[in-house]
């Protein structure tokens, strides 16, 4: 599984591009309000793209969505997905629909086709904590819930072969490869996600104090170090060192704080 940074900023930031990333090129994690030049910046156009997820709806998170899936739908002219009759699917919390349709709306004039485009094209997948879904290219998403202020969740991934069954709810936490947290405060949900079998962990770490809406660097290799000497996600004590776990979402531009280290963008990694 390829993973790549295409931003790693908070709401409130120094100017970054905000939080997003793509899984094997294909699968566009989040659609913040900069997605189309996140995208460019990187070489990627929004058309190889079959699916998205959004973990809620704050602004940093979905404003991009009307210019995303205007770009989406129209790139490459006469072999567009407009002209092919492609759907583009979206995965996120209860309420996404309405959300886009809303934003979408108040994007463009609504005699505009590009609402009805919105309507016959956009294929929304609404989950909730613990659903395991089937995603195009023989991967799975698996979703928990995130404490925050409102529903939010994260990304939980993996692969199976052509065959295979999806993981039942118990057990798709430990087949998991790849993790986003996305927006929380620290709390148990955090511990149950670094106890996983992801071999990498994104973690919000917006957050500057302790017990904060976002948790800080610091809660987070706290809570990591403490799971490490317990024992409870196997003794991991070089998570850290390994690149493991590492922070996204960022206020400002960083390379690192104490041994975690801040995903950047272009930044990529292969999982397996
Ligand atoms: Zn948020």
């Amino acid at each position: 599984m390829n993973i790549k940074i295409l931003g790693n900023g908070g709401f409130y930031n120094e100017g970054l591009p905000y939080n997003a990333m793509a899984i094997d090129g294909h699968v566009l994690v989040e659609t913040p309000p900069d997605i189309l030049q996140s995208l460019m910046q990187q070489g990627m156009s929004p058309a190889q793209m079959d699916t998205v997820f959004i973990s809620h709806i704050h602004g940093d998170h979905c404003f991009g969505f009307p210019f995303f899936f205007f770009n989406w739908l129209y790139w490459g002219e006469a072999d567009s997905h407009y002209n092919r009759g492609t759907r583009l699917v979206v995965i996120g919390p209860q309420g996404l629909a309405g959300h886009l349709r809303e934003l979408m709306r108040l994007a463009i004039p609504t005699e505009h086709p590009y609402l009805r485009d919105f309507d016959q094209r956009v294929q929304i997948v609404e989950i909730d904590e613990d659903d395991v879904i089937a995603v195009k290219g023989n991967l799975w998403f698996g979703f928990r819930r995130m404490a925050h202020s409102l529903p939010t969740f994260s990304l939980i991934v993996g692969e199976r072969g052509q065959e295979e069954a999806l993981p039942s709810s118990s057990e798709y936490l430990k087949k998991a490869l790849f993790i986003y947290s996305s927006d929380t405060s620290m709390f148990e949900g955090v511990r149950v996600l670094l106890d996983s079998g992801a071999k990498l962990i994104l973690c919000d770490t917006n957050g500057e104090k302790e017990k904060g809406v976002h948790m800080s660097p610091q809660e987070l290799m706290a809570t990591a170090v403490a799971q490490s000497l317990s024992g409870a996600n196997g003794g991991r004590l070089r998570d850290f060192e390994s690149g493991r776990i590492r922070g996204i979402h960022m206020s400002k531009k960083m390379e690192r704080a104490g041994d975690l280290r801040f995903v950047q963008p272009g930044e990529e990694f292969s999982i397996r």
